[in-house]
């Protein structure tokens, strides 16, 4: 049987085959390979997009990250409040400023940041408070807002997302990753920053051109982190393709949630007001049995993954922030990542969900 893939990228390129050959050619004419028009063009549709008034190309949503965090403010000596349960990159966006990564817990249902607790954990340190958009839902970037401390979102998991009708950096400042598996993917790495704040969008453009707004004045001790203009190609093609992908992300997971209805696993939560865009359909397996269940999985041929198998204070590199994250360490044995892509056929969900089945019956 043919294998169902964790990520399809063949199937998601076969869609934009043709626009993105010509678009190649076009930069290659222009030879504008660092920055360039196709690269301004992506900046102000993603902007649009996202309705904000700035968007800027960076060179990964890591690099994102960090640049947004500089634009707030954050840097040595402060704090900044992120989730236990994240992709290292979060963390090591708040180390590259020099601030201290403070870790919180996640809520026990959605996994998202538990925002009583990021809440409690400010103090006259905290620079700025990073909820993780986790797995394409918005954390409640209101409520944390209301505490004052700057909000930088990590949006890498939750282009197109809405919360109440807002999307990410609409009240403040965003950073996304356009790695290749992410719901809007490069042919490499890639990023950027959004925001309606002038002054951010500035500070973000200047640090990741060696901190110069003209060449050769280096008004900032800055990074060379940019948008390369073949991906911006295919950050416009796939752009333009964004919502409906979405759309059919949604209907996939729709599926699972029905094909799992008398499978013994716990179907991922959504919350109120939210538009969730399904980068990862995350299901939870009890009583130590994951790792068998992923294992076989994998060995049918099935992409099932982790997100993330240790959280931040359990990995070599952040084990000295120490701590206790009840909710956090408990998911982490217990999550699994069934495939999920606009492309994924009814078929391949029926056989995902049939060998999760059957793998749990052993
Ligand atoms: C992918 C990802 C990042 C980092 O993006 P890169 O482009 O790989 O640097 C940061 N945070 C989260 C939650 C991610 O999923």
């Amino acid at each position: 049987m043919s294998r169902i893939p964790l990520v399809d990228l063949a199937a998601a390129h076969a869609e934009v085959a043709e626009e993105v050959e010509v678009g190649f050619k076009r930069v290659i004419a222009a030879t504008a390979f660092v920055g360039g028009a196709e690269v301004a063009a992506f900046e102000q549709e993603y902007a649009a997009f996202s309705g904000v008034r700035h968007c800027v190309g960076v060179a990964n949503g890591t690099d994102a990250l960090e640049l947004a965090f500089r634009a707030v403010g954050v840097g040595p000596g402060g704090e900044v409040i992120l989730p236990a349960n994240t992709f290292i990159a979060t963390a090591e966006a708040v180390a590259r400023t020099g601030a201290r990564p403070v870790l919180v817990d996640c809520d026990p249902r959605t996994y998202l940041i538990d925002t009583e607790a990021a809440l409690a954990a400010v103090t006259p340190a905290t620079q700025a408070i990073a909820p993780v958009h986790l797995y394409g839902q918005m954390a409640d970037v209101e409520r944390l807002r209301a505490s004052g401390v700057p909000i930088v979102e990590d949006a890498a998991q939750s282009q197109g997302a809405t919360r109440n009708g807002r999307t990410a950096g609409a009240g403040g400042i965003a950073a996304t990753s356009f790695y290749p598996g992410k719901n809007l993917g490069a042919y490499g790495d890639a990023g950027a920053v959004v925001t309606s704040s002038e002054e951010w969008a500035d500070t973000v453009r200047t640090l990741g051109s060696h901190g110069g707004r003209k060449k050769y004045q280096h008004d900032l001790i800055g990074v060379n982190s940019r948008l390369d203009g073949l991906q911006a190609v295919v950050l416009r093609a796939k752009l333009a393709r964004l919502a409906d992908g979405n759309a059919r992300r949604r209907a996939a997971a729709a599926r699972y949630h029905e094909l799992l209805t008398d499978v013994d696993v716990v179907r991922p939560a959504t919350d109120d007001g939210n538009e969730h865009v399904w980068h990862i359909y995350c299901v939870r397996i009890p009583d130590g049995h994951r790792d068998a269940v992923l294992a076989e999985l994998n060995a049918q041929g099935i992409g099932a993954g982790i997100h993330y198998p240790f959280p931040v204070h359990k990995t070599g590199a952040f084990a000295h922030l120490g701590g206790s994250f009840p909710n956090a360490e408990a998911a982490a044995p217990e999550i699994l990542s069934l495939p999920i892509y606009p492309q994924i056929t009814p078929d391949q969900q029926a056989r995902v969900t049939e060998a999760l089945a059957a793998a749990l019956q052993r």
